[in-house]
């Protein structure tokens, strides 16, 4: 349908968006579903997180702290970092937003990968911007590529490092190299979701360099190893300029004061963030082992998930293997619209959702 003069007519670039498609999170039949779309922990949220969620109960009457003082120094405690370079969001996803809508113009370019995350496109078409997208080397950025891509007009260059959904990762010098080539003005947002997961020496979050350059934004979450996928809690640490912008333009109350509690919390926990690190440490390479025994291929990855390639054609199909775990109860998440059709990512779960998904795989594939 398009927009005629008679009706209100949203900014270019909307129409292109593709709404993003959750991973689904039930199945045919009623059963219970084991549910490994999103990547969040088989572990839960910490048990301190759920008590101070709680206690908040009888004040809900009460705007919270605007500006989230408490839980950035609480995150600056963890991390040694200044809280005053830190700005708290409604989940990443709102960061990534603010980023987008703060430094994004329409004729403004920003370069992300092939298999980048998705929420990318989205805040970029959503300001008029145009997304480039670059190809990966093995499923990984191709740091030569994008800096192939750069033109006068990129604004933004989005790197979610590990990326989600091939697991996969860059190191820092790559990204330390990608950074050196970009203009001053380009902002370089360093999406770390994973961060917490990665085993890797190697591997940096990326705080080193924001607080040594002005055109770098490191993002971090609430959703993935700390369990608080529900309350939306997501933080970005920034030069002292860029914390400005978004203390401008985001909501003032954009954090709420149970999302503040739980977090302070669920980061402060030491030990139930460890046990989570302990348990991925355990069944990361376990399943990933067990599912390459059955002749599937499963890209090597430093996150909390895998990725898992199917035949192309035939009877084993990454749509036919979708729809056989699903008559099983296991929720998978597909990842075409990532430019992956023929794959399925897998959140790591408990131990026995995982032993379960090796049976159910197993039988799929006439091993069993
Ligand atoms: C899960 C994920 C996030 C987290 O988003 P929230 O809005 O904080 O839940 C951000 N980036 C990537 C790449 C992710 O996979």
């Amino acid at each position: 349908m398009s927009a005629t003069l008679t009706e209100p007519k949203p900014k270019s670039g909307i129409l292109d968006i593709a709404p993003y498609v959750p991973g689904e999170s039930s199945v045919p039949g009623g059963l219970k579903p084991i549910k490994l779309s999103s990547n969040e922990t088989p572990l839960g949220a910490s048990a301190k997180a759920i008590a101070a969620y709680t206690a908040l109960a009888s004040e809900l009457e009460r705007y919270p702290d605007g500006a989230s003082l408490a839980l950035r120094k609480a995150i600056g405690g963890v991390y040694g970092l200044d809280p005053a370079r830190i700005v708290c969001g409604c989940g990443s996803d709102e960061l990534l937003n603010l980023l987008a809508h703060a430094y994004l113009a329409p004729g403004d370019e920003a370069v992300f990968t092939e298999h980048g995350f998705l929420v990318y496109r989205i805040v970029t078409l959503g300001n008029g911007a145009k997304p480039v997208v670059v190809k990966c080397r093995n499923l990984a950025a191709d740091v030569d590529a994008m800096i192939a891509a750069l033109t006068p007009r990129t604004k933004i260059v989005f790197l979610d490092n590990p990326n989600n959904p091939t697991g996969t990762y860059i190191p820092m010098s790559e990204v330390r190299r990608l950074h050196a080539a970009l203009r001053p003005d380009t902002l370089l947002v360093l999406d770390s979701a994973y961060a917490e997961y990665v085993r890797r020496n190697d591997y940096e979050s990326g705080i080193e360099l924001v607080a040594t350059q002005k055109n770098v934004v490191m993002t971090r979450t609430f959703s993935k190893i700390y369990g608080l996928a529900a309350l939306r809690l997501g933080w970005a640490y920034c030069p002292p300029a860029i914390a400005d912008v978004l203390n401008r333009i985001r909501g003032p109350f954009n954090v709420t004061a149970p999302a503040i509690a739980a977090g302070i919390a669920a980061i402060e926990d030491t030990a139930h963030v460890e046990a989570s690190l302990v348990h991925n440490d355990t069944w990361l390479p376990w399943t990933t082992a067990e599912i390459q025994k059955l002749g599937l291929e499963v890209t090597p990855s430093v996150g909390n998930f895998i990725l898992i390639h199917f035949p192309e054609t035939g009877e084993r199909t990454a749509t036919a293997a979708d729809a056989f775990l699903k008559s099983k109860g296991i929720i998978m998440r597909r990842v075409a619209g990532y430019g992956l059709p023929n794959a399925l990512r897998m959140t790591i779960g408990t131990e026995s959702d995982n032993k379960t998904v090796v049976k159910a795989l197993a039988a799929f594939m006439g091993k069993a």
